[in-house]
């Protein structure tokens, strides 16, 4: 994938969730968009779990004595596949009360380059340890089911047919 060279004088080239310390010295900074997945830079190393929707987030940025305060909410849909049943099905990674403190001073602080930060990384962090370590389509999914040969194959669902209805009934009528 080629790289695009940064314009000068601009930032447009890359979507990137900064936050401008100057602007945060008079008042709190409201942030809400979507981020494109790929600028999180997820390092996602399990196969049954994409990401390839965007991050929504909907942040507060306050200045504190020595940090600056984040406080909100991201969410992130993700198409998993089952680990049981191999079936995919959607998964929607929610940190509703998301708080997120970087010190200004000290070893931890954080880079500030022209009076902006740079909040990805911090949201990546977070919404990585957010991720499902065995996805499950249902926490009681029961998998792949046993046959008699020993060989397993994908559990199915309970057929139309099965299940009672006035139209079955109605076509019990008819024989
Ligand atoms: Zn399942």
């Amino acid at each position: 994938m080629a790289v695009l060279p940064p314009k000068i004088g601009t930032k447009e080239w890359k979507f990137m969730l900064t936050v401008n310390l100057h602007h945060l010295k008079s008042h709190e900074v409201h942030l809400e968009g979507e981020l494109p997945v790929k600028e999180l830079d997820l390092d996602l190393r399990d196969p049954m779990i994409r990401a390839e929707q965007p991050l929504r987030y909907d942040l507060t940025v306050e200045k504190l004595p020595d940090a600056i305060l984040l406080t909100g909410s991201l969410c992130l849909p993700l198409d998993c596949e089952c680990v049981r049943c191999l079936e995919p099905f959607e998964h929607e990674l929610n940190l509703a009360e998301w708080t997120c403190l970087l010190p200004l001073t000290g070893e931890e602080k954080v880079t500030v380059d022209n009076d902006c930060v740079d909040l990805t990384p911090y949201l990546r962090e977070d919404i990585l340890l957010e991720f499902p370590r065995h996805p499950l389509c249902k926490p009681d999914c029961r998998g792949l089911e046993k046959t008699s040969t020993g060989k397993t194959k994908p559990g199915r669902k309970p057929r139309a047919e099965t299940v009672s209805s006035p139209w079955t009934e109605l076509n019990k009528l008819k024989l």
